[in-house]
């Protein structure tokens, strides 16, 4: 998969790293430590602190085809949400203590319903995959803890999107 990472602050002109990996959870591990890529061990050491915030399903030919498109901060939820972060785009919310690891137990799969400037409105799943947890209203959930992930199906989301504009959840 392809991750976008954002840093809290620019380092240089540098806001983003897009990578690749087969194993997220390890390969975030190495950057955290250091000893993944050159520019996020610099921005360590420059104490600047750095997120997860968006993953593709795709090759290392697509990570490429995002890297020189050379406009990450478009890609980004939190530098673009209006852009990104559209009426049923799917997300992965982390809570605080869960750090950047949506396989997290109290990490949670949902999708937006609008979007604002820091925060956006989310609808969340039932952890048994049987539908949505939230089916009277959306929640207030701030940008920089969700991570843009594509995990269910388009249709299902389209559909809920669309009884949810109607006013039928
Ligand atoms: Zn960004």
């Amino acid at each position: 998969m392809i991750y976008l990472l954002h840093f809290q602050k620019p380092y240089k002109h540098a806001r983003h790293y897009i990578g690749y990996t087969d194993d997220l959870k390890t390969r975030l591990a190495r950057h955290r430590a250091g000893n993944g890529a050159r520019l996020i061990q610099v921005i360590n050491q420059a104490g600047i602190d750095w997120r997860l915030v968006r993953l593709w399903k795709g090759s290392r030919t697509d990570e490429r085809r995002l890297k020189n498109i050379k406009n990450a901060p478009r890609l980004c939820p939190i530098c673009n949400p209006q852009g990104v972060l559209k009426p049923g785009t799917q997300i992965v919310y982390t809570p605080l203590h869960a750090g950047d690891d949506i396989e997290h137990r109290d990490a949670e799969r949902g999708f937006v319903t609008l979007a604002r400037e820091i925060d956006a409105f989310c609808r969340y799943w039932r952890r048994d995959g049987s539908g949505l947890r939230t089916t009277t209203c959306s929640e207030l959930t701030p940008i920089d803890r969700l991570v843009v992930y594509k995990t269910e199906r388009a249709p299902t989301v389209r559909r809920l999107m669309r009884e949810i504009k109607e006013g039928k959840l």
